[in-house]
């Protein structure tokens, strides 16, 4: 229910893990505790067994985005460095690719403009400073504000 979320989280640079719909609350629980992870829902059970398990849990009640993502930055501040770092749509750690790599596959404006791309060696896709990190200072000073 939470994937604009995490997506969005992915993009700041936390290391995001986000349950699928067929996992149980048991396992997701599990994972939550053995990989030290903070647990961000709207599900109120899961809020309760995960606080009676001594998780951090940061509880979202908001379907609005810019409210959701506030509400975790309360908690857990960006770290600019991290910015962009991560695939968002599978959290893994992008890398540097040379730009004669990426040429005919990002559009052609893109080539021309940036110098500087990465690539998500998992799924592949390519990710460069423009409007990637335009769009997410944008939205970082949206929710400061
Ligand atoms: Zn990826």
């Amino acid at each position: 229910m939470l994937g604009t979320l995490a997506k969005w989280l992915r993009l700041f640079g936390f290391d995001t893990f986000y349950a699928n719909n067929e996992m149980k609350d048991g396992e997701l629980l599990q994972i939550a505790k053995k990989e030290n992870r903070i647990l961000v829902t709207r599900d109120k059970e899961l809020i309760f067994r995960g606080r009676k398990q001594s998780l951090q849990v940061i509880k979202i009640s908001s379907t609005d985005l810019d409210v959701q993502l506030k509400h975790v930055l309360h908690d857990v501040p960006i770290d600019e460095e991290a910015v962009l770092s991560r695939c968002s749509l599978c959290n893994t750690i992008l890398e540097e690719i040379k730009k004669n790599e990426v040429k005919n596959r990002v559009p052609e404006k893109i080539y021309e403009n940036n110098d500087i791309f990465w690539f998500c060696p998992k799924c592949d896709k390519i990710y460069w400073m423009g409007s990637h990190y335009d769009k997410i200072t944008a939205k970082i000073n949206e929710i400061k504000r």
